[in-house]
């Protein structure tokens, strides 16, 4: 049982992240539709492309940037939901500080507090993206 919120906020944290999960999946859903489709047709149209081509052309279609993007995201939100089913919601995974319910209201996967999350930026800023796993 969480102790930092009321069953009220939980839930409307439950809610919030459930229906941005939704969004987040028909997104991608949309875009990797839209690229199989375009995939498909473009191979109908010109079969006779060696087939390293047409995996470079297929990659280039995908957009990775958004895809990862995307990705991450749903990432976070399933990260998210698990912590509200275990109680561990909405306290700092750095410094184990509960989470501001203003930040968690703007940024409901939050996993750090501002304090933690500046430092973090920071430190990912200094050493580029090697970090990215922290
Ligand atoms: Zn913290």
């Amino acid at each position: 049982m969480n102790s930092l919120f009321s069953e009220y906020q939980l839930a409307a944290f439950r809610q919030r992240l459930q229906e941005r999960r939704e969004a987040v999946v028909a997104e991608l859903r949309r875009i990797l539709t839209a690229t199989n489709e375009e995939h498909y047709a473009d191979l109908a149209g010109r079969v006779h492309d060696s087939a390293e081509e047409a995996v470079a052309d297929l990659l280039a279609d995908l957009d990775l940037a958004e895809t990862d993007r995307l990705v991450t995201e749903l990432q976070d939100i399933d990260a998210a939901r698990k912590r509200l089913t275990d109680g561990s919601y909405g306290i700092c995974s750095d410094c184990s500080e509960p989470v501001s319910v203003e930040r968690l209201s703007a940024y409901p996967v939050a996993k750090r507090c501002i304090a933690c999350q500046t430092r973090y930026e920071a430190a990912k800023q200094r050493s580029g993206e090697h970090l990215s796993t922290l």
